[in-house]
């Protein structure tokens, strides 16, 4: 067995939630700069430019780049040959959250209970974890922050096999038209396909980790992904939903099996506020 130091794991994760509300990755900063650049309207150019002064004066300044500094999100790969050392990771992970959202000054967002006690928990916990348990001694850590805004206009749909890949086209285009400007585009779209009901809609979140850009390995999911965006920038949405023709920024789609009879997908949107990295142990 591996044995991990469950403070050095702490210190590591907070150190990226403190850099994450200030500094967007680079990919989607360069990104938004080309599109800058390929806009046709002034209203478009200006929205963006925005957008990359924003940005700057995060990184400048340290200050979050939204007000909505988010729920943070982990997915969590842990090794089957790791035993933590002085602590649990579900704690660690959780003072994590609560002592950077005190030091940072990074907004409370996360209520007691959803309906009947909208009364706020006062540091942002708790934090939303995935695991998964994979072979080995490594531990990945994928983190994000995620703004309520994206995940609000999120949607999944359970269709039928016979919908097929006009069905899936169907569905992301119908989600992407009615979040208009509400997600804040230029979005990332993560999209899952297959699994069943709740396992769909961790895929498309999984998806939204993956590495910014990146293809799908399999060539057709890779150019579904590439068809998509293209027919997501048609749709005229643009930057903050005032129209232009950069909508999205990245189509990203996990797959996952399914049951001959099932056909679910799911479509999880994030803002152009892209707060995601990842550490390994
Ligand atoms: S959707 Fe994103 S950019 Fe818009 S308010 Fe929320 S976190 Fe900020």
């Amino acid at each position: 067995m591996r044995q991990l130091d469950i403070n050095g794991i702490k210190a590591a994760v907070k150190d990226s939630l403190a850099q994450l509300g200030t500094n967007i990755d680079p990919k989607v900063e360069q990104a938004i700069l080309q599109a800058q650049k390929e806009e046709t309207t002034e209203l478009a150019r200006d929205i963006l430019t925005t957008l990359l002064d924003n940005y700057y004066i995060g990184r400048r300044d340290c200050l979050p780049i939204c007000q909505d500094t988010g729920t943070a999100v982990f997915m969590v790969e842990l090794g089957e040959d790791i035993c933590f050392q002085d602590g649990s990771l579900t704690d660690a992970l959780q003072e994590a959250v609560r002592e950077v959202w005190q030091e940072q000054y990074y907004r409370n967002s996360i209520l007691r209970d959803p309906l009947f006690d909208r009364t706020n928990t006062k540091d942002n916990t708790p934090a939303i974890i995935h695991t998964e348990l994979v072979k080995g001694d490594k531990l990945t850590i994928k983190i994000a922050l995620k703004g309520g805004g994206a995940e609000n206009m999120s949607a999944l749909k359970m269709l039928k096999p016979s919908d097929g890949k006009q069905g899936i086209r169907e569905f992301v285009l119908e989600t992407i038209i009615k979040a208009g400007g509400n997600p804040c585009p230029p979005v990332i779209v993560g999209i899952g396909v297959g699994g069943n009901f709740e396992t769909c809609a961790i895929l498309a979140k999984k998806a939204l980790f993956r590495e910014f850009g990146s293809p799908h390995p399999a060539t057709e999911w890779a150019e579904l992904e590439a068809e998509l965006l293209q027919a997501i920038n048609e749709t005229g949405v643009g930057p903050q939903g005032l129209g232009g023709r950069t909508t999205a920024l990245s189509v990203q789609i996990e797959t996952a099996p399914c049951h001959l009879a099932s056909l679910p997908v799911a479509v999880n949107l994030n803002c152009h506020a892209h707060r995601h990295c990842k550490i390994s142990f």
